[in-house]
């Protein structure tokens, strides 16, 4: 984009450079209290780029095991149920500030790691904004959601630092 200064002497032109050019964003929201401050920054984003914004949520699965350790059915079928009807209303309630339409919502039982990097690839999304604790020593290694969306997205990912 170039343009003119009428009132600035000499220059003949200043070029403006954008840095990036996003068109969809989506929001990883784990309904903790330091969503806000994703949301905040995804927003700010959103707003430059004039950007469409997505938001999801997965809905962890863990397996019940028993004391031999070998895996068992995971939560039943009435749980499941239960927390996906949570999730959806907690995400309905969020999306609504966001100004983010029902398609855009998108909810899945899975692992946070690998799911908010399938969902971006599969909607064309080209930055993933994620909350990231700076977590340090042994937390760090075991990795955190933010590392693994950081590592395996093919798009920009975002961390946005969550003061405690
Ligand atoms: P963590 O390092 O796992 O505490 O999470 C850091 C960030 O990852 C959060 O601020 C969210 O942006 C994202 N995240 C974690 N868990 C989920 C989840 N279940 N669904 C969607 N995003 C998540």
């Amino acid at each position: 984009m170039r343009g003119y200064y009428s009132n600035s002497p000499p220059l003949p032109y200043c070029e403006v450079i954008v840095l990036s050019d996003y068109q969809h964003i989506l929001i990883a929201a784990d309904f903790s209290s330091h969503h806000q401050q994703v949301f905040d920054k995804a927003i700010d984003v959103a707003a430059s780029n004039q950007a469409k914004l997505s938001l999801c949520h997965i809905v962890e699965d863990y397996p019940i095991t028993d004391f031999a350790y070998e895996p068992m059915i995971s939560v039943d079928i009435d749980m499941r149920e239960e927390l996906l009807k949570s999730a959806k209303k907690t995400m309905a309630s969020m999306a609504k500030t966001l100004a983010i339409p029902t398609e855009n919502q998108w909810i899945e039982f899975g692992n946070p790691r690998h799911d908010i990097v399938r969902l971006a690839q599969e909607h064309d999304v080209d930055l993933i904004v994620v909350g990231s604790h700076g977590r340090h020593g042994i937390k760090l290694l075991l990795g955190s959601t933010a590392n693994a969306v950081l590592h395996h997205a093919q798009c920009d990912v975002l961390a946005v630092r969550l003061s405690e």
